[in-house]
């Protein structure tokens, strides 16, 4: 299976760290491991990452227009970074600065991407 790279991997390396927090605090696991529901959930937002049409040149999840996850994985994205991203600022203030750069990124339709992407003569493979 493909791996994911750069930004993406920050990212998820990021949701890690988040579903860390909360699950510590509201599953009652051991610090360092996150429950079976926690875990299926990371796994999706992976396979999420993997597929994400922007590679590289990913938006936030908040801001995207095709949000991709399913509608029980979406609000528990929600509940996730609403309880864990304030406690990132402390905790993680490099992965916690990075996020809030990316919310700061212009957010294209794919449709427009893909069209700049062909225009510069870019593939998909180049910016994943
Ligand atoms: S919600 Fe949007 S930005 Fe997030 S992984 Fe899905 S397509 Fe990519």
């Amino acid at each position: 299976m493909a791996k994911l790279r750069s930004r993406l991997a920050r990212e998820y390396r990021t949701l890690e760290r988040m579903v860390a927090i909360f699950c510590g605090d509201h599953h009652g696991g051991p610090a360092d491991q996150a429950c079976d529901e926690c875990v299926q959930f990371l796994a999706y937002a992976e396979q999420r990452l993997l597929k994400c049409p922007y590679g590289q040149e990913k938006p936030t999840c908040a801001k995207c227009p095709v949000h991709c996850y399913k509608p029980m994985q979406r609000e528990q994205a929600r509940i996730v970074m609403r309880y864990a991203g304030p406690r990132m600022v402390l905790r993680y203030p490099f992965l916690s600065l990075m996020h809030f750069l990316d919310k700061l990124r212009k957010v294209e339709h794919p449709m427009e991407l893909r069209r700049r992407r062909k225009t510069a003569g870019q593939t998909p493979r180049d910016t994943a």
